[in-house]
């Protein structure tokens, strides 16, 4: 009897890793189309300023709107992009057209802001990265100094020359540079006073008011950068009590639900300031 269930709970288990599979390769071969079949879309989330409380930047979230399973969240298909290698000429239809709405806003009278783009390791790691930005910038007519790219701690860190390097050719073109989810991976503080990084971002499991220690740490993080003349910003607000917490600390700016979750470009008009 044992071993009947043995053997039972093993052809189970080599069914689900075969339906897994063949699940991911549907999803791979889906991924391929996704570009060619436009599916995918940049949804934005308003970041805004502590101080003057205007809206100074929007950064583009992907969206893959596939035709049967609805909308898939980034954090379910950037891997495979990323292991496929997909993930560049995604990477460049999103810088491309993040550049091109954040012209279109600025076209539409509103103060101009700063428009955020993730990038991934492989992007990060292209050789012609740089030149591909410049083009883009070029073709779109944004003004470099709209345009902020968002790098993790671990990619920031490994690698210093050339890291080092290709950070002062985007700085020397004019692109702002910024650390996502600071303080979750591991970053040391030397290159952080080395690297021309413009701003941090704090993650938003910093923001979780049931972790005590959590205040201390944003506190320091808010001096820290602050201390290395870069600007900081604090993610996933969601409470008014944070962002009270958050202006008493001197943070800059702020992003999270409780301004707005991440949405399509014509739902978020309204947020731009004029004049
Ligand atoms: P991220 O860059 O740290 O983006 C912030 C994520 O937190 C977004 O999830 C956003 O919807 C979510 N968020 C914003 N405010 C709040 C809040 O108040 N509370 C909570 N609980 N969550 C909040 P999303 O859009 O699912 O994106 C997840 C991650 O996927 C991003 O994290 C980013 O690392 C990656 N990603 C998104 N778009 C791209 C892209 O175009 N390229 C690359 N390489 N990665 C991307
Ligand atoms: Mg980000
Ligand atoms: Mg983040
Ligand atoms: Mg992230």
């Amino acid at each position: 009897v044992i071993k009947e269930k043995h053997r039972n709970n093993y052809k189970m288990f080599e069914t689900s890793i075969s339906e897994n599979f063949k699940s991911m390769l549907t999803m791979e071969s889906d991924l391929r189309k996704a570009l060619q079949k436009e599916q995918f879309e940049l949804h934005y989330q308003p970041q805004k300023n502590l101080i003057t409380g205007e809206i100074v930047g929007m950064e583009a979230l992907l969206r893959w709107n596939h035709p049967e399973k609805g909308y898939i969240p980034p954090l379910d298909f950037i891997s495979l992009a990323e292991r496929t290698g997909l993930i560049i000429d995604i990477g460049d239809w999103v810088m491309y057209e993040a550049c091109r709405q954040n012209k279109l806003w600025q076209g539409g009278g509103y103060d101009p802001v700063i428009v955020s783009v993730n990038l991934s390791a492989k992007q990060f790691h292209q050789k012609d990265l740089v030149s591909k930005i410049q083009h883009i910038l070029n073709e779109t007519g944004l003004e470099p100094k709209y345009l902020e790219l968002e790098i993790t701690e671990s990619m920031a860190m490994t690698n210093e020359k050339y890291i080092l390097n290709t950070l002062q050719q985007l700085r020397e073109l004019g692109v702002l540079v910024s650390i996502d989810d600071f303080g979750t991976g591991y970053s040391s503080l030397r290159y952080l006073s080395v690297f021309p990084v413009t701003k941090l971002k704090i993650d938003k499991t910093f923001m979780d008011d049931n972790q005590i220690q959590n205040k201390a740490i944003v506190k320091s993080i808010i001096h820290m950068s602050h201390s290395l003349n870069m600007k900081v910003i604090a993610e996933g607000v969601e409470t008014e009590e944070q962002i009270a917490f958050l202006k008493e600390e001197n943070c800059d700016e702020m992003q999270g639900y409780f301004l707005s979750k991440p949405l399509p470009p014509g739902k978020l008009v309204h947020l731009l300031s004029t004049g």
